[in-house]
């Protein structure tokens, strides 16, 4: 019997027991095994399968936030879990949606991690509690229309302190739940020193626009948006305090670089799900697909692929654990495993002929969220710069 589609290819039971076969799952304490399993069931249940329309759609699942922030997906960077298990809830995320694992990633690594950090008293107390449960979002706006990859040196969004008030001009673009986000965490030059500093820029802020970037071939449930900042002003009170340099954001940035390693890890396990369901489903030449040695090739290849991430990312983990996390490891990977999710996703399109490039089977919206993964956090080319610029002490950037 051919599966007739998107009910077909996603399990009731998810096989990750089965698929880790390197059991990274058991390297978790018992208490965050047992709740890696019940958020991982509600991801499965409630979450995989409803993203497949708002993928299609380009809509954000605004009833799912609630739920979200119920199974503490808004609290994993500060309700001292491990490091592990915030690892894995990022890889259960992209299994089940690769948008909603860039929204809760970038919540806890890039808003909550960064007020957290560098936030005064007053701004914690302000937002803190809100975003832990999804009542209240912020967008990270680094990015730049003129600059992406050179940001750091080429940032041009200006702030200049005028009356007790800080006046923000620019324009930023790629910046994930601009125009749904109650604030955003704006990186501006200011123009007396010369530093780029982090702002919290209120979106009901007079000359705050913010346009949703549609047609995406990626991450479609996730509003990125092109946002101009026309002589926006906000109370003095609004910059960052441990954020008066860009080298203060340093470390966050390092794990939120990391954390997209996770969702590369994430992917190739939804990748492997459906290719292993469907390939046991479609029969041809008077078989299932899984009976023949080519498909179980692909099968163990995105399998291998994404367990070689799994545990790169568990050794990670360690590293991080033990706060020895450098940006070079972070960069590798990043760059490893959105690699090998490149790879995997590709094997997994092709393993479902023709209905591999449908977002129905839900393959097809895998193969456009990996190019996502593959070009965010820094591109794949920048990592891997890093990375050469580590091993040989020569920058090749310019
Ligand atoms: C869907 C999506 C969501 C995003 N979300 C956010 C967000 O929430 N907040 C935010 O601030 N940003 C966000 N970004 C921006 C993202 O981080 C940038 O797209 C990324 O850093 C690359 O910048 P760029 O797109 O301007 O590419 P460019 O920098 O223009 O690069 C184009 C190409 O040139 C290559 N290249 C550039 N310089 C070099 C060099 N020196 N050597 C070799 N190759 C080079 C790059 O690798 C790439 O292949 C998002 C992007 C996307 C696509």
């Amino acid at each position: 019997m051919q599966p007739q589609g998107r009910e077909r290819v996603v399990t009731e039971a998810p096989p990750f027991p089965e698929a880790d076969l390197m059991h990274i799952v058991d390297l978790l304490p018992a208490a965050e095994r047992e709740r890696y399993l019940e958020v991982r069931a509600f991801l499965q249940s409630t979450v995989r399968q409803a993203s497949i329309d708002y993928w299609n759609r380009e809509e954000f699942p605004f009833g799912l936030l609630a739920e979200m922030g119920k199974h503490g997906l808004g609290t994993l960077q500060t309700d001292g879990t491990s490091k592990l298990f915030k690892g894995l809830m990022y890889v259960e995320v992209a299994r089940a949606d690769v948008s909603l694992s860039a929204l809760v990633g970038i919540h806890n690594e890039l808003i909550v991690g960064m007020i957290d950090a560098l936030g005064s008293e007053e701004q914690k107390q302000r937002w803190l509690p809100g975003l832990k449960n999804f009542t209240q979002l912020g967008a990270f706006a680094l990015t730049e229309p003129e600059h992406g990859s050179d940001i750091a040196g080429g940032l041009e969004t200006s702030a200049r302190l005028e009356g007790g008030e800080w006046v923000i001009n620019g324009a930023k673009r790629w910046i994930g739940s601009g125009t749904i986000a109650d604030f955003a965490l704006v990186w501006a030059r200011d123009a007396a020193d010369g530093h780029i500093k982090g702002f919290i820029v209120e979106t009901d802020r007079a000359g705050y626009r913010a346009t949703k970037i549609a047609n995406k071939i990626g991450l479609r449930i996730m509003q990125n948006a092109d946002i101009v900042l026309d002589n926006v002003r906000i109370p003095a009170s609004n910059m960052l305090p441990g954020a008066t340099d860009f080298s203060k954001a340093n470390d966050l940035l390092r794990d939120s670089r990391a954390w997209v390693g996770w969702q590369g890890a994430g992917i190739q396990l939804a990748a492997f799900d459906v290719a292993r369901s469907y390939s046991l489903e479609r029969r041809q030449f008077g078989k299932e697909l899984a009976c023949f040695q080519l498909v179980q090739q692909q099968l163990a290849e995105i399998l291998g692929n994404a367990s070689a991430s799994l545990a790169l990312m568990a050794q990670l983990a360690r590293i991080q654990t033990d706060g020895k996390l450098e940006m070079a490891q972070a960069a590798m990977a990043k760059s490893t495993c959105t690699r090998l999710a490149r790879a995997s996703v590709a094997m997994g399109r092709s393993l479902l002929g023709g209905n591999g490039i449908s977002s129905d089977f839900e393959m097809g919206k895998l193969f456009g969220d990996a190019e996502i993964l593959y070009t965010y956090e820094g591109s794949y080319e920048i990592n891997s710069l890093i990375v050469g610029r580590a091993v040989t002490g020569k920058s090749a950037f310019v």
